[in-house]
């Protein structure tokens, strides 16, 4: 019942030139892998051997810090993989009036998040949440997420961007809101859409 490695619903080069094939192989297939790996070591022979992913990460403050880590690093990389798409586009219907009533428009969100994970010292992710029915940017730090009992800002996550060195150094270096600038190009707004419509409902 060990946790394994969900395959990329896409190809490794379908993202370039925004995301470059290279760091998505080893983003994909080393780093999420390690995560898995780890995830399973740490909860092997114990009781937590059993839980869900979401239940782990639920308590994940409760349990150990190297569920917090592995348990946040699995979630939130099988989260990230299936919210870009090479196909991009603009948000539409109920979550693009959520944006612009909450926000003004989709580059005042944008602007919003970017920042979030520029400001974000060292490693870690933005986020777009539903707190309360409500849309809210926020980040954390490391693997965790707003999901988690540690969480400061505690919320549904329906948009979560990678903002650790390796999701963006071989291509832009220490150019982090470069990166957070080009990934708006492979968004997947339809799978924010349903995450959106699945948080409200
Ligand atoms: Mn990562």
């Amino acid at each position: 019942m060990a946790f394994t490695l969900p395959a990329l619903p896409y190809a490794p080069d379908a993202l370039e030139p925004h995301i470059d094939k290279q760091t998505m192989e080893i983003h994909h297939g080393k780093h999420h892998q390690a995560y898995v790996d780890n995830l399973n070591k740490a909860i092997a022979g114990t009781e937590h051997e059993k839980k869900s992913l979401e239940e782990l990460v639920a308590n994940a403050g409760k349990i150990s810090p190297a569920v917090r880590n592995n348990g946040g690093g699995h979630w939130n990389h099988s989260f990230f993989w299936e919210l870009l798409s090479a196909k991009g586009g603009k948000p539409s219907g109920k979550l693009a009036d959520a944006i612009n009533s909450t926000f003004g428009s989709l580059e005042a969100l944008q602007e919003k998040v970017s920042t979030a994970g520029a400001t974000r010292f060292g490693s870690g992710w933005a986020w777009l949440i539903v707190k309360d029915g409500k849309l809210e940017v926020t980040s954390t730090p490391n693997q965790d997420n707003p999901l988690m009992d540690v969480a400061e800002v505690k919320g549904t996550p329906i948009l979560g961007i990678d903002v650790w060195e390796h999701a963006y150094y071989l291509k832009y270096q220490n150019k982090r809101p470069d990166y957070l600038k080009a990934i708006w190009n492979v968004i997947n707004w339809e799978k924010v859409a349903a995450n959106y419509a699945a948080a409200v409902k």
